[in-house]
């Protein structure tokens, strides 16, 4: 007959084995990388998913896949689908119905316009298109004469001019024509990540041109990105997101075009109906996908002057500003989560405290 010790030792050493065992099998999960490309929305989407086995990350890829391109077909601001039958009935004065997906999108883009005090909206398609931006290249030769940019403006197209009647949307004024480019991008990377997370992913990046959702970790590591610099090639920062954060950025150099040594970007001023100038990047971190992307859009309309207020009314706290003269601006809450590229921030940071802000109650409707 054995010792009582050297059978409890013996119990110790199989269930010892076990753990390891046990760890070795997680780590060996963990490390499973599966890796996807997807082109929508204008841009390349990398889906990144860790620690699922071969067949779950496929069939989670594939159903986020569908789901972003069926996003793209029915947000699109001028080819055929539902948007355009939309922005065909309001420019007729008519009612239309939408799908659900559709109606909720625009009620969240209506309370975020509202929020940003109208400087994100996107009912201001037609000047969008009438910079010439309504194409998958950018435009060429010179900008839309003032007095047809000044007729637009006249026009008053605003978000908050639609009625959104459950999946019924009329607009009040027939010269809103919708273009969610502004935050097609996050809310879309919402629900890809919504969808993954249902099918029990735990731990995946999204990267749609460096605009990111995170779920979980990069294996024992945080999810890792770069906030590229508008100015040459490389990056100003890079940060660490946590487990369900989201980074956005917004720039005049991802779409413009130049004609007589003037740059003219794609996000456009909807109180002037010209291209925004004196901010060439904003980054957004946050929680929600569609409120960065659309925090981004407004705070580069902002500009330097109104950054500040417009964030806090948009609830929103980590960002960073760099302007046509290369300062940046940055809040308390983004600069403790960069890490500068290189030797360090440039002498022209500058942290701007936000304003207290409470919602706007107006902006639930
Ligand atoms: P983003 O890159 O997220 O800043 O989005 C820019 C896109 O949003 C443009 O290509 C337009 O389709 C649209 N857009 C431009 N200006 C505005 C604005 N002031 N508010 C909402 N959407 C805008
Ligand atoms: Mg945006």
């Amino acid at each position: 007959m054995k010792r009582p010790g050297a059978r409890i030792l013996a119990l110790w050493a199989a269930a010892l084995l076990t753990v390891i065992a046990f760890a070795a099998a997680q780590a060996a999960r963990n490390d499973q990388v599966h890796r996807e490309t997807l082109y929508v929305f204008g841009t390349l989407v990398e889906i990144e998913i860790r620690g699922e086995q071969r067949d779950t990350a496929l069939t989670a890829t594939a159903a986020v896949g569908q789901v972003l391109q069926q996003l793209h077909r029915d947000w699109h601001a001028w080819r055929p689908g539902a948007l355009n039958d939309l922005n065909a009935a309001i420019a007729r004065g008519e009612a239309h119905a939408v799908d659900p997906r559709l109606a909720g999108i625009l009620h969240e883009a209506r309370r975020l316009s509202c929020e940003s005090g109208g400087l994100f909206d996107p009912a201001i398609g037609a000047l969008v298109a009438l910079w010439g931006f309504h194409a998958d290249t950018p435009p060429q030769g010179a900008p839309p004469s003032p007095e047809s940019v000044a007729a637009l403006v006249a026009a008053r197209p605003r978000i908050t001019d639609l009625h959104l009647d459950g999946t019924d949307i009329r607009s009040a004024n027939p010269a809103v024509q919708l273009d969610l480019g502004g935050f097609a991008k996050g809310a879309a990377l919402d629900l890809a990540a919504a969808e993954l997370r249902a099918r029990g992913i735990d731990n995946a990046v999204l990267n749609a041109g460096g605009d990111v959702n995170v779920l979980g970790t990069h294996g024992r590591r945080p999810w890792r990105v770069a906030i590229r610099d508008p100015f040459v090639w490389g990056a100003v920062a890079a940060l660490s997101l946590r487990p369900g954060e989201v980074l956005y950025t917004s720039g005049n150099y991802e779409r413009y075009f130049e004609h007589e040594g003037e740059r003219f970007a794609h996000i456009i001023d909807p109180r002037t109906g010209y291209p925004v100038r004196e901010i060439v990047s904003v980054s957004v971190l946050d929680t929600d996908g569609a409120r960065a992307d659309a925090a981004a859009t407004a705070l580069a309309v902002a500009g330097r002057a109104d950054w500040a207020r417009v964030a806090a009314a948009m609830g929103v706290s980590a960002v960073l500003m760099i302007t046509d003269t290369g300062e940046l601006l940055v809040t308390q809450a983004m600069l403790d989560r960069l890490d500068p590229a290189g030797e360090g921030f440039p002498d022209k940071v500058m942290v701007v405290d936000l304003p207290d802000a409470a919602p706007n109650p107006a902006c639930d409707g």
